[in-house]
């Protein structure tokens, strides 16, 4: 399919573009020359088109946010009318409108806290950073103030803002920008059938969790404010924990008076078969954030639901945190859109019935390439650990492999973890059994060719 009518000026119009814009093309321009960047011009349902007329299955590039596929005429007609209607007010002065009124109230059926009352934010982060405050200032208005710090677990990503960042356990995103905001910790993290102690998964004893508990004792489960998890956590590797996992954080953290914070920014509104990760556990968050799916990435925003237990101690006096854009009009019609069209078309059993799809042919393409060594899938989500330890250049070849899976059609997540290649391929919802078995034997010729 001919991807659009003004093909060879945007191309070029790109590249001379790298000057004047910050991104991780020059590295790739350098090694295939007149190659990058590759532009985008358009896209429909599971697919992407680019300058060149090329048809990709997009598993990955909207990095998890796009769940009812691309180019949906009904979510813009939506938001154009939202446009024409109001386009703009801010939640501030005693003004509200009724859009945001009405997704909080259809959100407060669906999610897993309880009585929940929703703010809005236009990001994973942003909703992150807002949970950070709220636990905080709860407790300290309990009359706790030593409560301050917050545990999450390594290999877990919150976001790229300072506190989402200090959160995050991956060491590559914090590096070389501290001083980070003090009193973030890290624990351990279930890594079924990697974690090197309990063996394969179906024989997990979860020292994962005890490891995890013994980091917040010896920290002082008086001075933690609260827990921060991913039901699904995604960095590295998918890592599913051992169904009783968030059972036992739910009751460690009532015990000890620490809030639980659920992180859905990734996992929620079906990615992972069910319309919240946190379903597959039935375990209720303090506090739950979200975006991405929220809006599959049509306009952005985040959103974070807090319990009513919680909310209680902001009643006489609200959390001053102001925030532009929270509740923007256009977004809350979106994510109405959205839900609307994910509800209709039955988008959640979809990605659970196609769960055993991905699994079956990430498991062909397993036996026909020795290198992978690891596969992870839940729902629509999904991670490949290729080894690359016989590659004298390690990053050359996570870029050569992004490349070849380009070549073959496939946006996918590629990254390295040491001598480890990461291939995540999570595509939209809508996708057919047919493009999960193209897009996987794509990777696969690309794993094949190094
Ligand atoms: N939390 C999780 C689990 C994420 O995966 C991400 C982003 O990938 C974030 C938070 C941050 O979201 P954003 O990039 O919208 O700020």
């Amino acid at each position: 399919t001919p991807a659009t009518d003004c093909q060879p000026s945007l191309r070029d119009r790109a590249r001379h573009s790298l000057r004047h814009f910050l991104a991780d093309f020059t590295q790739l321009e350098r090694e295939y020359p007149h190659t990058y960047p590759k532009s985008i011009l358009r896209a429909e349902g599971a697919y992407v088109y680019d300058e060149a007329g090329h048809r990709l299955l997009d598993a990955g590039t909207h990095l998890g946010a796009c769940q009812i596929g691309h180019g949906s005429a009904e979510v813009a007609e939506r938001i154009a009318r939202q446009v024409k209607r109001l386009e703009f007010i801010a939640l501030d002065g005693g003004i509200s409108h009724p859009y945001a009124v009405a997704l909080a109230q259809r959100l407060a059926g669906m999610v897993l806290c309880d009585d929940p009352i929703f703010s809005f934010t236009n990001s994973g982060s942003e909703s992150n950073e807002l949970a950070f405050k709220i636990a905080r200032q709860y407790h300290r208005r309990r009359g706790q103030p030593q409560r301050v710090k917050i545990l999450s677990r390594v290999g877990s990503y919150h976001g790229s803002t300072y506190a989402a960042a200090a959160a995050t356990g991956v060491a590559a995103f914090k590096e070389g920008f501290g001083p980070l905001p003090e009193g973030f910790i890290q624990g351990a993290q279930p890594s079924p059938g990697r974690c090197g102690q309990c063996g394969p998964s179906d024989a997990c004893s979860m020292a994962c969790f005890d490891a995890f508990s013994r980091t917040v004792e010896n920290e002082g489960p008086a001075t933690v404010a609260a827990i921060i998890a991913e039901p699904v956590a995604i960095p590295q590797a998918v890592k599913v924990p051992h169904p009783e996992y968030f059972t036992r954080l739910r009751k460690f953290c009532d015990h000890h008076g620490i809030l639980l914070i659920i992180d859905e920014v990734v996992c929620g509104f079906g990615r992972t078969g069910k319309m919240f990760g946190a379903e597959h556990f039935g375990v209720r968050g303090d506090i739950v954030t979200y975006a991405k799916g929220l809006t599959s990435g049509y306009v952005p925003m985040g959103a974070v639901a807090v319990s009513r237990r919680v909310e209680e101690v902001f009643k006489d006096s609200p959390l001053l945190h102001l925030n532009t854009y929270a509740g923007h009009p256009v977004a809350c019609e979106a994510a109405m859109a959205v839900l609307d069209i994910t509800e209709r078309d039955g988008l959640v059993a979809h990605a659970a019935r196609m769960q055993a799809v991905l699994r079956r042919e990430l498991e062909r393409m397993q036996a026909g390439v020795p290198r992978v060594r690891h596969l992870c899938v839940i729902g629509l989500l999904s991670s490949t650990l290729a080894d690359i330890s016989d590659q004298a250049d390690p990053d050359a070849t996570v870029r050569k492999v992004r490349k070849l899976a380009y070549d073959h059609g496939l946006l996918v997540r590629i990254s390295r973890d040491g001598a480890l290649l990461g291939a995540h391929f999570y595509p939209p919802l809508v996708v057919s059994e047919a493009d999960i078995v193209s897009g996987v034997k794509a990777l696969g010729q690309a794993l094949e060719a190094i």
